[in-house]
């Protein structure tokens, strides 16, 4: 089962599918954890895209196409996988399905979390994120058992830098401006699925689970 979460930053997409990759064991893929972890370890692709991330733009699409692509070809992509983050452009949504399509393969289900602006704020600068492994929390909605440490690994909790206010506007402009169009795009080829975002976590887990089958 090949699914793309889409969604403004802080929608709830990788919160939504870390739960569906443990229930479907299948990879969860966020570009953005990629991107990031590149930049923690110093490669030249994460030499090259630190600004981007800093000022809340998008990567160019070449490197995060390739990048991509290159990540759903490894094995165990071979039952499925769950896109989070990406595709964010129209070009990067075009060139991803040609490199399916040469393989024979398509995406069986593009699903989209609606949360409106003011919650995306609020999500967003009470997101806690554990670097060292990638867990998610939330202030109030998903706090962590001790204050400040991940419940997954026990290293201390952080609020990303992306996630700071300034940074935050400008992401959702993007977003606008850049990533909604893709709705339109995947409406007219008819294979998106709208949920409501503003539910409780398992709430919107359980709508998915309804739709994607057991
Ligand atoms: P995205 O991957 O779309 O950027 P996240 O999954 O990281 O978003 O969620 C953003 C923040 O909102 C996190 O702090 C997360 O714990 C919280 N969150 C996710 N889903 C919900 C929800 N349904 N209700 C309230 N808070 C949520
Ligand atoms: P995320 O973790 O999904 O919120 O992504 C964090 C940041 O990584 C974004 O603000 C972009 O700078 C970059 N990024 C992640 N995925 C993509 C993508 N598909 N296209 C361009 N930039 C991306």
């Amino acid at each position: 089962m090949k699914i793309i979460m889409l969604g403004a930053p802080g929608a709830g997409k990788g919160t939504q599918a870390v739960k569906l990759s443990e229930k479907y064991c299948i990879p969860h893929i966020s570009t953005g954890d990629i991107l990031r972890t590149n930049i923690k370890s110093g490669t030249e692709l994460g030499k090259r895209v630190k600004a981007f991330l800093d000022n809340g733009q998008l990567v160019p699409d070449e490197l995060v196409i390739d990048l991509t692509i290159d990540r759903v070809k490894r094995d165990d992509c071979k039952r499925g996988y769950i896109l989070d983050g990406f595709p964010r452009t129209i070009p990067q949504a075009q060139e991803f399905e040609s490199a399916l399509e040469n393989d024979g393969e398509k995406i069986d289900y593009i699903i989209d979390i609606e949360v409106p602006d003011e919650n995306i704020i609020q999500r967003m600068s009470g997101r806690r994120t554990c670097s060292h492994c990638g867990a998610t929390y939330h202030i109030l909605h998903n706090p962590t058992k001790i204050e400040e440490i991940c419940d997954s690994c026990g290293k201390r909790i952080e609020l990303r830098d992306d996630d700071k206010p300034e940074t935050i506007k400008k992401r959702l402009v993007v977003y606008h401006e850049q990533t909604q169009p893709l709705m339109d795009y995947y409406t007219i080829k008819g294979n998106l699925v709208k949920i409501d975002g503003t539910l409780g976590i398992d709430e919107i887990f359980n709508s998915i689970v309804e739709i994607l089958g057991e």
